[in-house]
C-alpha cells in the first residue's frame, strides 16, 4: 500500500500551488478568514476581497471592535452573509473569552461560532502542528476516489466514516501537518478536480480504487440538484430629501443582516405573472399619504431585474416613490441613509448595482 502522507508531501514539494495570499501563515486569524472566505467563493474573488478585508480589520481585535454594519459593507457581494455574521461573532468571542488569542486545540475552535470541524482542523494543523485532517469538500472527493467509497459522501455516516478514515493518513511527525494540510488543498483542487482529473499523471494512480477500478467519473456520486425555483418580488425606492429608506433583512435567510430596500415577500413567479405585489405604500408601510409628492398610482413600477442565487432565481421591480419629508418608523429595522452614503452600509450586490445605475442615469 502506498505511503499517502509521504507521497502527498513529496508531490508538494514540486507541484504545490504557490502565490496565494493566505499560504505559509502561522497567523490563526489569517487562515481562519481565509478557510471561511474559501468555504463558497472562487480562490480568484478571495484572493482579492481577503487582501482588502485584512487591509481594514488587520487582527482579530480590530474585526471584534467593528459594528456590525461595518463586517457586512465589506463583506457585500462575497454572498452567503451568514458566514460574515458568524466571523464577527466569533471574533468578538475570541476577543472576550480568550484574550484575543485563538485557541490551539481543533475541540475548542469547533465550539466558536461558524468554526466547523475541517476549518478548525485547518487552523490547528497549519498554526499550532496538530495531528488532525481537514475533509473539506476536495478532500472528501480524493479519498471517496482513492478508497472507493461509492456512496453518498454528503450523509453523516459516510462523512463520519471518511474522517476516521482521513486521520489514518496523517503524518506522523507535527511539524509536517502545515505543509501536508495544505498538499491536501492543493492536490484536490489541481489534480483529482470534479471534472477531467488528471488520473494520467497522478501519484496515486497505481492504488486509486476509482481509477483501477473505471469508476473516476463515477465517484464521489452525484446526487440529483434541487431544481431551479422563480421568485418575483417589488421593491420600494423610497426618497425624502436625498435620503434613502432601508429595511433591516432577518439575520436568517437570503441577504441575511444585509439593509436592503423594504420588500414583498418572494412568491412564486408562476402565480402571479406580471401583476404588481403591493397595491399601496400605505398598505405597506402604513404611510401618511399626505407625504407622498404624487399619488401613489403615478410612482411607475420598473422593468424587472434578475439575480441568479443557488436554487432560485429572483426577479425584482421597483418602484420609486418620493416623499415631500422623512417619516419615523420608530423601529431598529429601518433607517434613512443620505443617497451618497448607500456605499458604506451592507446593501446585497444588486440592490447596490441598481442604485448605482439609478444615479448615472
Ligand atoms: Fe484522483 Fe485520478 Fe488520482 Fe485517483 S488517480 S486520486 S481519481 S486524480
Amino acid at each position: 500500500m502506498i505511503d499517502f502522507s509521504t507521497t502527498l508531501l513529496q508531490w508538494r514539494k514540486l507541484h504545490g500551488r504557490t502565490g496565494l495570499p493566505w499560504q505559509n501563515q502561522k497567523d490563526p486569524y489569517k487562515v481562519w478568514l481565509s478557510e471561511i472566505m474559501l468555504q463558497q467563493t472562487q480562490v480568484a474573488t478571495v484572493k482579492e476581497r481577503y487582501i482588502e478585508f485584512i487591509q481594514v480589520f488587520p487582527t482579530v481585535q480590530d474585526l471584534a471592535q467593528a459594528s456590525q454594519d461595518q463586517v457586512m459593507a465589506l463583506w457585500a457581494g462575497l454572498g452567503y452573509y451568514t458566514r460574515a455574521r458568524n466571523l464577527h461573532a466569533c471574533a468578538k468571542r475570541i476577543e472576550g473569552q480568550f484574550a484575543g488569542k485563538f485557541p490551539e486545540s481543533s475541540a475548542i475552535l469547533v465550539t466558536l461560532p461558524g468554526i466547523g470541524m475541517s476549518t478548525a482542523a485547518a487552523i490547528a494543523s497549519f498554526c499550532f502542528g496538530e495531528r488532525i485532517s481537514i475533509l473539506d469538500a476536495n478532500v472528501k472527493r480524493l479519498l471517496a476516489r482513492f478508497l472507493g467509497v461509492e456512496d453518498d459522501v454528503k450523509k453523516a455516516s459516510v462523512h463520519q466514516d471518511l474522517w476516521k478514515k482521513a486521520q489514518i493518513f496523517v503524518p506522523q511527525k507535527a511539524e509536517d501537518m502545515p505543509a501536508y494540510t495544505q498538499a491536501l488543498m492543493d492536490f484536490g483542487a489541481t489534480v483529482c478536480t470534479p471534472k477531467n482529473p488528471k488520473c494520467s499523471n497522478c501519484v496515486f494512480q497505481p492504488s486509486c480504487h476509482a481509477f483501477t477500478e473505471s469508476k473516476v467519473s463515477m465517484i464521489p456520486l452525484q446526487v440529483k440538484k434541487v431544481k431551479n425555483k422563480i421568485v418575483q418580488s417589488e421593491m420600494l425606492f423610497i426618497l425624502a430629501n436625498h435620503q434613502v429608506l432601508f429595511e433591516l433583512r432577518p439575520a436568517k435567510g437570503i441577504w441575511g443582516g444585509l439593509w436592503s430596500l423594504p420588500e414583498s415577500s418572494w412568491v412564486d413567479a408562476m402565480k402571479v405573472p406580471g401583476e404588481p405585489l403591493h397595491h399601496s405604500i400605505q398598505e405597506f408601510l402604513g404611510l401618511p399619504s399626505d407625504l407622498l409628492e404624487l399619488p401613489y398610482k403615478t410612482a411607475k413600477l420598473l422593468a424587472p431585474r434578475k439575480h441568479v442565487f443557488t436554487h432560485r432565481t429572483l426577479y425584482f421591480q421597483i418602484r420609486i416613490i418620493k416623499l415631500t419629508e422623512k417619516f419615523d418608523l420608530n423601529s431598529d429595522q429601518y433607517q434613512w441613509v443620505n443617497i451618497s452614503d448607500c456605499e458604506h452600509i451592507g446593501l446585497p450586490t444588486p440592490i447596490r448595482q441598481w442604485i448605482n445605475d439609478y444615479l448615472s442615469s
